[in-house]
């Protein structure tokens, strides 16, 4: 078993309790690790040596503070396999998915290594005679994240290599369901040399979070997690006087025109909705056929959800793992159900699914709700599983208005060959993240990280210059220097 602890100071550090979350192999049932629930005292311990780190860590050059970041990446690359396996080990992807997320972590600190350019000031000369206007950009001090359980190594890297290069320090607080893949990153960046205190780790479930939220020397908190939990930390920051930005849930349409690529479609919609088991905030997971789709789409989709092979993440041909835990599993197969006596019918059906000699593993198969309605709770509900329902509209206008009715608005995805509906969709469409013939339209590191609605709270995003933003405030300078103030040269 990995044993987890905190990162501290430059150093790993026994947590301050003695309560622990058994760290389940989605695929195999067993218990790969167990999380301390740390709480506040270990949340002080790393806020105040970050603090501290801070003082100085603030002073150094931009372009000398980047050099960590391009050691950060060859490490990453290095160790590419063994951080790809333990994300399958506790998260139950498949390796290949596992791998894709960390080309996009890696995608940002290759970004934030442009940080001399990204975060450089402004300067306005002769504002009035002999007087110039200069804005700086300086780093806000502490930064936290609280990461969620479904992209273990991605998503810290959405701020990380931001907040190390604009001179704050860090504290990370994983989910305490995938606490592994950043004790083997976290080994990497102790290899790095940085300072003692620039980054540091604590695990835990809700007490650590409120240690974050609560704590006076932390000035910004990023979040990615569930809607219900965004609200909270969105709320509870902002109390408190943080900065503060959180991603919340999701519920992404997809809408499918008939002088669509069909083929294609269904390939990339398969891909969208059963990739990492529908358990990414960008996964598809209600599809509205627009008039004469409806048969062909339905047809192929079923078949590619029927066909999608099953299984351990660690075994070769698998496409698609099991989701997070048995209680999750269990929720889906619920929703499903619920679906059903709801008035959908089920074309294809994942519940009860057992794969040979991996019989704990928490497996749902791809699962179509077809007609489903409108406003009905399995419409409006998040799955965060491997379940697409279907839908049918008569106009584009229509199946936008069904777009654009829900409370969310992470991602809406088109597939056509029009560019004058492409055009339209998104123009009108409520959403962040914009896919034409795109299943997951995941923005690369260069570009923010959106989302709309109940999908985020804040203002900034993650990833680029929103990241710049997001990790630096501004300081305005207004500055006069008459001549006989100084020696006449
Ligand atoms: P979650 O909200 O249960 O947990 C996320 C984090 O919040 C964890 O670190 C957890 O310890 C903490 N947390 C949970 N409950 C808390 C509480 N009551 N008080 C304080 N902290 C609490 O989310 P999850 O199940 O880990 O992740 C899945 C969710 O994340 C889905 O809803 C998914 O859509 C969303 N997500 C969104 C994005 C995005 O970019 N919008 C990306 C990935 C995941």
């Amino acid at each position: 078993m990995m044993k987890i602890a905190n990162y501290i100071n430059g150093e790993w550090v026994e947590p301050k309790i003695t309560e622990y979350l058994d760290v389940i192999n989605p695929g195999t049932g067993e218990v790969e690790a167990r999380t301390p629930l740390c709480g506040r005292d270990d949340i002080d311990q790393a806020a105040r040596a970050a603090s501290q780190a801070f003082e100085t860590w603030r002073k150094v050059p931009a372009q000398d503070r980047i050099q960590y970041l391009f050691k950060l990446k060859f490490l990453l690359e290095d160790n590419l396999d063994e951080i790809s396996r333990t994300i399958t080990l506790e998260c139950g992807k498949t390796l290949e998915e596992s791998r894709a997320e960390m080309r996009r972590a890696i995608e940002n600190v290759e970004v934030a290594c442009g940080i001399p350019m990204m975060s450089k000031g402004e300067i306005s000369e002769d504002i009035a005679p002999g007087i110039d206007e200069i804005m700086l950009r300086q780093p806000v001090g502490v930064c936290a994240t609280v990461a969620p359980f479904n992209f273990p190594g991605m998503i810290p890297f959405w701020y990380l290599p931001y907040v190390l290069a604009t001179g704050n320090t860090y504290v990370l607080k994983p989910s305490e369901r995938v606490p592994m893949t950043m004790m083997v990153i976290y080994r990497l960046l102790d290899q790095l040399g940085l300072p003692k205190g620039v980054v540091n780790m604590v695990h835990g479930g809700k007490d650590a979070v409120d240690g974050i939220l609560d704590h006076p020397a932390i000035r910004a908190v990023t979040f990615v997690g569930s809607t219900s939990t965004a609200k909270y930390i969105y709320r509870r920051s902002a109390e408190n006087g943080k900065r503060v930005q959180a991603q919340g849930g999701a519920k992404n349409p997809v809408i499918i025109l008939p002088d669509a690529d069909m083929e294609m479609a269904t390939r990339i919609i398969a891909d969208s909705a059963f990739g990492c088991a529908g358990q990414r905030c960008l996964a598809v997971s209600w599809a509205v056929t627009v008039g004469e789709a409806r048969s062909s789409f339905m047809e192929m989709i079923c078949d590619a959800a029927a066909t999608r092979k099953v299984g351990y993440g660690l075994d070769d041909g698998v496409q698609m793992g099991p989701v997070i835990t048995s209680s999750r599993k269990a929720r889906v197969e619920q929703l499903i159900g619920k679906g059903i006596s709801d008035g959908a019918s089920v074309p294809v059906d994942g519940r009860n699914t057992k794969i040979q000699g991996y019989e704990n593993g928490a497996f749902v198969r791809p699962t179509i709700l077809a007609d489903v309605n409108p406003g009905s709770e399995i419409h409006r509900t998040e799955i965060f599983g491997p379940v697409l329902s279907l839908m049918h509209a008569n106009t584009l206008d229509e199946a936008i208005a069904l777009a654009n009715a829900g409370q969310y608005g992470n991602q809406a995805s088109l597939f056509t060959s029009s560019g004058a509906a492409a055009r339209k969709f998104r123009s009108e469409v409520q959403a962040g993240n914009i896919g034409i013939n795109i299943g997951v339209a995941a923005p690369m590191a260069f570009f923010p990280f959106s989302g709309w609605k109940d999908s985020f709270f804040g203002d900034n995003h993650g990833q680029a210059m929103d990241a710049v933003e997001f990790f630096t405030q501004k300081k305005v300078v207004v500055e006069r220097w008459p001549k006989d103030w100084s020696r006449q040269f």
